[in-house]
């Protein structure tokens, strides 16, 4: 796969090129980064890729221009690469909401074209060339940068071979449950043990207890994500009796 990230901040992005999850897919061939500067596709010498809104209103806003003619030359280097249709990208605070289910889908596409906005956002007739407007939270960053990197680290660690075997369906939000408390040496750390049934060697016991944590992780901070979930019979019994216990508690 291929993730072109269209940015007029390229210098933002440099230690992302470098990160070990863009270095290991790319060794492992099953995926690339490409940045494309948006500014290269601005015409003059002053390259103007802003303008003030219509209307009225403080700030800049992105120029069409440079961005859909450096959309449309990141269309023809997938094309070039012997790559699909792109899918196109438009990273906006009020865009749908990212998450690791959209990670997953996004994770099988060839050709992935990012666009990060700046200043006050982009023109608004850029998002009838995309696909898609993504948003990374509901809250507002400076630029697209960071959600694009936020994007694309989550779907490359996706990609085959990245991840450890089955290391990724335990994780947070893979089956639609926040990952139980994890540990590591020492067992003892100044007085803090680690649970003992991690200590026990006995598979089925260490199960039970990881699925009543998630349970537990996930009733306390993202009890939304049980509301979608067909609980198990199991599952059912556990959260009852984290539920009951919360009530004793209060
Ligand atoms: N005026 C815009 C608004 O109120 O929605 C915010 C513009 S923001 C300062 C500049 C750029 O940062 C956006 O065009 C977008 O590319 C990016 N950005 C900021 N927050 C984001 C978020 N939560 N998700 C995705 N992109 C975001």
């Amino acid at each position: 796969m291929r993730i072109s990230i269209l940015t007029m901040c390229p210098e933002l992005l440099g230690g992302f090129l470098d990160s070990h999850v863009v270095k290991r897919a790319e060794k492992l061939g099953a995926g690339r980064v490409r940045i494309l500067d948006i500014r290269e596709y601005a015409g003059g010498s002053y390259r103007h890729i802003d303008d003030s809104p219509f209307g009225g209103g403080r700030g800049l806003v992105l120029r069409c221009g440079p961005v859909l003619d450096a959309l449309k030359a990141a269309e023809e280097e997938g094309r070039a690469e012997g790559l699909g249709p792109a899918f196109r990208i438009a990273l906006v605070p009020a865009g749908l909401p990212y998450d690791q289910k959209r990670a997953r889908s996004l994770a099988g596409m060839e050709h992935l074209i990012l666009i990060c906005g700046r200043y006050e956002g982009m023109d608004a007739r850029i998002y009838d060339h995309v696909d898609l407007r993504l948003s990374v939270g509901d809250y507002v960053l400076t630029g697209g940068e960071i959600p694009a990197m936020a994007v694309a680290d989550s779907v490359l660690r996706l990609l085959k071979g990245n991840l450890k075997e089955g290391s990724a369906e335990e994780e947070s939000f893979e089956n639609g449950l926040l990952e139980y408390p994890q540990y590591t040496q020492p067992a003892d750390y100044q007085g803090q043990r680690v649970p003992e049934v991690l200590l026990s060697g006995n598979h089925e016991k260490i199960r039970a207890w990881r699925l009543r944590e998630s349970l537990r992780e996930t009733l306390e901070y993202r009890p939304d994500l049980l509301r979608e979930r067909d609980l198990t019979p199991e599952e059912s019994k556990i959260l009852a009796e984290l539920s009951a216990g919360r009530k004793g508690e209060q």
